[in-house]
């Protein structure tokens, strides 16, 4: 007969979560940023949450209403998804309740990671605070000192702009770069074409955020093949996996899904089909680092490669996939999860921004995820819903 489980004794576990608050900002981009659908944003809009203890312990997380295929959600939804059906899952139980809570959560409310990556990220990192530990330290321990980031070149009519950025990069020692695609094809070409001459030794890949129907996309692709592209980022529309297994049949550069896959039933369905062999998960899209590991899991057993990134976004939900990546045993790729704080945001939110270093993240040692509010930089961002 097994021994009895021992009663939980840890000071650590009798703390309970007491409050949960949003907080709305609107992030300005340095510059308007533009990929393949909508116009130029002149912001980004983000949630973060604050999630209190009731011995006073507060802990972070954040998601984006990035309004585009994939994310359906705005402020609006998020901040009454979070308060009215969400927070209710996680007030009064313990932060290392979390498998409960998630599964709570999910009968709470359908899918909706969006609205509930920030709070399950927020439990992570107060698991780590009580813990005195950081997150990769709770999900096993370290693997690596620093997690390798792309450099992302946004659309953009200016050939010689997108190239002087491109040179920015490389001299920050960033070596992989993602050009966005999927209006411009002629532009594009040039900006690929461009980028490969200046850099022979750099990976490339393009992303058309799900903008191309799926002539356009196999024209265009064609005449990427000769730029050594070492991935084609989801050239059609989230709905379309046949057209996307099409593609990666007709054309010599492997496939990545992104808008495709928010969940481990989309995860699934994209290997059956085999219509890609490269996936990306992001913080927000994928329900922060707890359903972003068991994505990974499935995407390594199944042998795809696996591209960690994020829309842009400020330390904290940067700090959430540096975390998970930082403790994860397999390859990663050089993924778009620091666009944020490598260029695309004016502003960050955390007191010591995440440090960026020869083109990677490093990891940050403090508990939990490793990044504290800026209340004054919070206060000048912050919006009315
Ligand atoms: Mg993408």
């Amino acid at each position: 007969m097994n021994a009895a489980v021992p009663p939980i004794t840890h000071d650590a576990m009798r703390a309970k979560i007491a409050r949960i608050e949003t907080i709305p900002l609107a992030v300005p981009f340095t510059t308007p940023f533009r990929i393949a659908s909508g116009g130029p944003r002149p912001v980004s809009e983000i949630m973060l949450v604050r999630m209190e203890l009731d011995n006073g312990m507060q802990g972070i997380g954040e998601t984006q209403a990035w309004r585009r295929q994939g994310s359906t959600e705005t402020l609006h939804s998020l901040h009454a998804a979070i308060n009215q059906l969400l927070a209710p899952c996680c007030v009064g139980r313990s932060p290392f309740e979390l498998p409960a809570i998630a599964a709570v959560m999910d009968e709470a409310l359908y899918k909706s990671y969006y609205a509930k990556a920030p709070l399950l990220d927020a439990i992570l990192d107060l698991q780590g605070k009580l813990l005195g530990v950081p997150v990769h330290a709770l999900l096993g321990g370290r693997t690596r000192a620093t997690v390798g980031a792309c450099a992302v070149l946004p659309l953009n009519k200016d050939l010689r702009g997108t190239l002087e950025a491109a040179d920015r990069f490389w001299a920050c020692g960033f070596r992989s770069f993602t050009v966005k695609v999927g209006v411009y094809p002629e532009l594009e070409v040039d900006v690929v074409r461009a980028v490969r001459e200046r850099f022979a030794q750099a990976v490339l890949r393009v992303d058309a955020n799900a903008s191309l129907d799926f002539d356009s996309a196999l024209a265009l692709l064609r005449r990427l093949e000769a730029y050594r592209i070492d991935a084609a980022e989801q050239m059609v529309p989230l709905w379309d996996i046949e057209g996307m297994a099409e593609l990666a049949r007709r054309v010599d550069i492997p496939m990545m899904a992104d808008e495709s896959i928010s969940c481990d039933h989309d995860l699934i369905d994209m290997i059956r089909r085999r219509a890609a062999t490269v996936f990306q998960t992001k913080v927000g899209k994928s329900g922060g680092i707890w359903h972003s590991r068991r994505l990974w899991t499935i995407a390594q057993a199944a042998g795809m490669r696996i591209y960690p990134g994020n829309h842009p976004c400020t330390s904290i939900a940067t700090a959430s996939v540096v975390q998970l990546a930082a403790s994860w045993g397999g390859p990663l790729l050089d993924g778009p999860h620091a666009v944020g704080i490598t260029g695309a945001l004016a502003y960050d939110v955390v007191r010591r921004p995440l440090v960026v270093r020869d083109g990677a993240v490093v990891v940050p040692e403090g508990p939990g995820l490793g990044v504290e509010l800026d209340e004054d930089a919070v206060r000048s961002m912050r919006v009315e819903i």
